[in-house]
């Protein structure tokens, strides 16, 4: 486009400069590089952080920007049936009703068994969740067999409205078979379900739990304040856990966070290599609301897929010694799995990479992985979290530097602004460096330390 003298026009310049600035390899000001005081302007530089925003900025700082920063919201799908969201909270919430029912309190450790009280318990804290208007609002021809595959194989006082033909066996039975499996298998119990903490209250809250805080979902407060985790950090964090366990008879009590998913979820390499913060950041949050009487010492994803899936996953955030100690039989929950999370030094350069024997000539002592374990929950995760903060409030929102796989591009709704050049990923992981911008261990170009740590 140019003018009546033929001159180009202001739109025209800046389209080529921001062609040019996208097409180079280097970090330009098209490519989420804003000023401190740009990115000052907006709210979310100061709100505090939860582990799903810190995952989302460490996956894309461009998509942070977009949907955090700006606020561009994800167009909305309206499927006929609950989405994956919807879903996702169904089951949070009718787990949180079932463990609340057997307790007196929150806090209270939880047994489960297979008598038909707990199928009663659970069939009625899933009757309870159904009748809610979210849920309610898909009342279609088709959302009795969706109930049915939550429902079926439940074997309530009562009659089970959305049981299925013989044999066939919904969500909602399997996790019963978990939670019982669990019970005699693991020393942790099941303690504080949605534990909030920083929740973000209307006004003045006083019951231990209360329907606080987005969707009117109820919660267990552990704190109203968010809680500052890094000295200095421009930042306070805040979270909800969807389960804690704890080790009865333990001190300091020994915790457990279990995150629930209903699709896919990272594993402990993506924690090493600086990918996934969100367990390690439960644990912290945890330490921090809960005091010095609590003790975390691990964490897992829990999946549940309807209607077949229901179980720990088997890949733990923890240090064996904590793992044996998760397990009642005294072994570790999975011995091999285990050693793959802190067998690695944090500086490959002073300190050459050590590989755990996971068999019976084991070099090292469970002290040896207990000590990394805190060092990485502390140290590590410290180090790091000073890096993500002072990057976001520096104006560091560059699109990823994982590959198009890892960061889900293709199902990003992002994608056709961001404008990434993924052939381009190397040179722009070395152009970053290291003074500002967060560059995963997963991605670290110069050092050789991934290839080390794999
Ligand atoms: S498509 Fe990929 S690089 Fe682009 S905003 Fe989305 S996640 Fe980031």
């Amino acid at each position: 486009m140019a003018n009546a003298s033929g001159e180009p026009t202001e739109r025209l310049r800046a389209g080529v400069a921001c062609a040019a600035g996208r097409r180079s390899p280097r970090t330009t000001a098209y490519d989420g590089d804003l000023s401190p005081e740009t990115i000052a302007q907006f709210g979310a530089a100061s709100t505090p952080l939860s582990p799903s925003r810190v995952d989302r900025y460490v996956t894309c700082g461009f998509k942070f920007y977009a949907r955090t920063v700006l606020d561009f919201e994800e167009p909305e799908a309206a499927p006929l049936e609950l989405d994956a969201l919807e879903s996702g909270r169904l089951v949070h919430n009718v787990f949180a009703r079932f463990i609340r029912s057997l307790q007196s309190e929150p806090g209270e450790p939880v047994a489960v068994g297979t008598d038909q009280s707990y199928h009663t318990a659970m069939y009625e804290a899933g009757i309870a969740e159904i009748e809610r208007p979210y849920v309610q609002a898909h009342d279609t021809a088709f959302h009795d067999g969706w109930l049915q595959r939550l429902f079926a194989g439940l074997d309530p006082a009562g009659t089970n409205e959305y049981d299925g033909p013989a044999g066939y066996e919904g969500l909602l039975v399997r996790a019963l078979r978990s939670l019982t499996d669990e019970t005699s298998r693991f020393t942790a119990r099941p303690a504080y379900v949605e534990a909030d903490v920083g929740v973000e209250a209307d006004g003045p809250v006083d019951e231990p739990v209360a329907t606080t805080g987005r969707d009117d979902d109820p919660v267990t407060l552990l704190t109203e304040e968010p809680v500052d985790l890094v000295p200095d950090a421009p930042f306070r964090f805040r979270g909800k856990v969807d389960r804690v366990d704890v080790v009865p008879d333990t001190s300091p009590t020994q915790i457990t966070a279990i995150d629930y998913k209903t699709g896919s979820h990272p594993n402990v390499t993506d924690i090493r290599e600086g990918t996934s913060f969100q367990l390690p950041l439960y644990l912290r949050l945890l330490e921090e609301a809960l005091g010095p009487g609590f003790d975390p010492i691990g964490a897992a994803y829990y999946t549940l897929k309807l209607p077949t899936e229901a179980g720990v996953s088997a890949s733990p955030f923890t240090s064996r010694l904590h793992t044996a100690h998760y397990r009642s039989s005294g072994q570790p929950l999975r011995r091999n799995g285990v050693s793959s999370l802190f067998d690695y030094h944090r500086d490959p350069a002073a300190e050459p990479f050590a590989e755990l024997d996971s068999g019976n000539g084991e070099e090292e002592t469970d002290l040896d992985t207990d000590e990394r374990f805190y060092d990485f929950l502390h140290e590590t995760l410290d180090d790091r979290l000073t890096t993500i903060t002072n990057a976001m409030t520096e104006g560091v929102y560059h699109p990823t530097l994982l590959e198009a796989d890892d960061a889900k591009c293709d199902y990003c709704a992002y994608a056709d602004v961001c404008d990434v050049r993924h052939h381009q990923r190397v040179d722009r992981a070395d152009d970053h460096g290291l003074e500002t911008a967060y560059v995963p261990d997963a991605v670290r170009p110069s050092t050789g330390a991934g290839d080390d740590r794999r």
